[in-house]
C-alpha cells in the first residue's frame, strides 16, 4: 500500500504493517509491536508504545497519527445500554452504542455523519448527510470502547478458562446499525470491518458482525463477491412497493423485486440466510394484511426475520405498535413457517435505540446526561 494513502494507523490492516516497516527500512519485529501496542494495550498515542524507539515513534505520529475519538458525552440507559458520543479530529461527532448481556457486549457502530437515504421513521437522516467516516474513525469507535472494558472490570463477560490467556477486553458482537448507510461507504466500511475481524486486530469473529442496510442493492452485489463471513441483515418494513416507496425513498431506486432476487442471489452464493429487518409500526405496516402480504412475499427465500417495534422519533408522526399486535405479527409470520424473532429495542431512555442515533451538534445542549 501507498504510505500517502493511509492517513491514520487505526485504518491499517494488521498485515499491512509489515510492509511499512519495510518501506520504513524498520525490522519485521516491529511490525509485531505495533499491532501489541494498537490491539492489546489500545493506545491512545504513539508515544505509549513504549517498545518502539523514541525516534520511531515520532516517526509515526507524522505519517499515522491515531487520532482517537474524543469521548463528548456518556449516556447510561436504566437497562445498562451506554451511548457515546464521540467527537472526530474535525469536530463532527458520531454516536456508538454499547449493549451489554450476560455473556457478552454487543457495540452498535457508526459509519456516516449522518444519513443521505431519508427513511421516515429513522432519527439518523433527519438533517441530511454530512461526510462518510474513515476506516480509522470507524474502528476508532470500537477502540474506544475496549478502553471503557479494559477499565470497568464489569465489562469483562468472557473471563477466561483456567490457564488460558486472559481474554481482550473487546465486544463480542458488532452491529453496524448506528447512524449512516455502510454500502453507501462501501470501501471504508469493509475495511473496518476486515481490521476488526483481522486475528492479529480485535479478532472478532465474522459471524458476530451484522451489516444492515436499507437494501443498496450493488452494495449486497459487491458483498456477496468477497467470500466473507458477515452477517448480513435488510431493512425491509413494507411488504409492498407503494408502502416501502412512501417510508423509504430508496426503495424508488430499487425496488422489491429486484431487492429480493439480489438477496436469493447473495443466499445461493455465500450459503449464508440474509435477515430481512422489519419495523412495526402501528396502523402503517403492523396489520394481519401487512402480515399476509409479507408473507406471500417472503415464502419460498431462505431468510430470517426480526420484527423491531418502531422506537420513537422526532419528526415522524408514526406511533410504537401495541403489544399484542406485535406479537400477533410474529405469530402469523411464525405460523407460515418464516424464521422470525422479535428485537428488544434497548437504550429507549437516552434515545440510543434503534433509529434513534442522530447528527448532534456538539454545541447543542444534551438531553440526558449520567456521566
Ligand atoms: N442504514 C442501515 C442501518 C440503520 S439502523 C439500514 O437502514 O439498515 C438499523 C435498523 O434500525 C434498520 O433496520 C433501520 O431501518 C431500523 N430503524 C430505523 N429507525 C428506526 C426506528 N425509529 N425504530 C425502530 N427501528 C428503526
Amino acid at each position: 500500500m501507498s504510505l500517502s494513502a493511509t492517513p491514520s494507523a487505526w485504518g491499517i490492516l494488521p498485515s499491512e504493517w509489515l510492509s511499512i516497516c519495510q518501506e520504513l527500512q524498520q525490522p519485521a519485529f516491529r511490525a509485531k509491536q505495533i499491532v501489541t501496542g494498537l490491539y492489546q494495550d489500545f493506545a491512545e498515542s504513539w508515544e505509549n508504545v513504549t517498545t518502539l524507539p523514541a525516534g520511531l515513534r515520532t516517526m509515526l505520529a507524522e505519517r499515522f497519527p491515531l487520532a482517537p475519538l474524543t469521548t463528548v458525552q456518556t449516556s447510561n440507559a436504566e437497562d445498562g445500554v451506554c451511548k457515546l458520543l464521540l467527537s472526530c479530529a474535525d469536530g463532527e461527532s458520531i454516536e456508538t452504542v454499547i449493549i451489554p448481556s450476560k455473556d457478552r457486549v454487543t457495540q452498535c457502530i457508526s459509519t456516516q455523519v449522518g444519513c443521505a437515504l431519508g427513511c421516515a421513521f429513522c432519527a439518523s437522516g433527519k438533517h441530511g448527510f454530512t461526510r462518510d467516516l474513515t476506516a480509522a474513525e470507524i474502528v476508532a469507535q470500537v477502540m474506544a470502547v475496549c478502553r471503557i472494558l479494559r477499565d470497568t472490570a464489569t465489562a469483562l463477560p468472557m473471563s477466561p478458562r483456567p490457564g488460558a490467556k486472559p481474554a481482550l477486553p473487546r465486544p463480542g458482537n458488532i452491529v453496524v446499525m448506528g447512524m449512516g448507510e455502510p454500502f453507501a461507504n462501501y470501501d471504508n466500511v469493509m475495511r473496518a470491518l476486515r481490521i476488526l475481524n483481522h486475528q492479529q486486530g480485535l479478532n472478532i469473529g465474522a459471524r458476530h458482525i451484522t451489516i444492515s442496510t436499507c437494501g443498496l442493492v450493488p452494495g449486497i452485489r459487491r458483498l456477496a463477491e468477497e467470500g466473507l463471513q458477515f452477517e448480513l441483515s435488510v431493512s425491509l418494513h413494507a411488504p409492498d412497493d407503494e408502502l416501502r416507496g412512501r417510508i423509504m425513498p430508496v426503495n424508488r431506486r430499487w425496488p422489491l423485486q429486484e431487492l429480493l432476487e439480489t438477496c436469493r442471489t447473495y443466499n445461493e452464493k455465500t450459503g449464508r440466510l440474509v435477515t430481512f429487518e422489519y419495523t412495526l409500526i402501528k396502523k402503517l405496516n403492523d396489520r394481519p394484511e401487512h402480515a399476509a402480504r409479507l408473507i406471500r412475499l417472503l415464502r419460498h427465500m431462505p431468510c430470517k426475520v426480526n420484527l423491531i417495534p418502531l422506537s420513537p422519533v422526532d419528526g415522524f408522526d408514526g406511533r410504537r405498535p401495541e403489544h399484542a399486535d406485535c406479537l400477533a405479527f410474529l405469530d402469523a409470520l411464525l405460523k407460515a413457517k418464516i424464521n422470525t424473532t422479535m428485537r428488544r429495542s434497548r437504550g429507549r431512555d437516552v434515545d440510543a435505540a434503534c433509529g434513534q442515533l442522530r447528527l448532534r451538534s456538539l454545541n447543542q445542549p444534551p438531553q440526558t446526561l449520567n456521566t
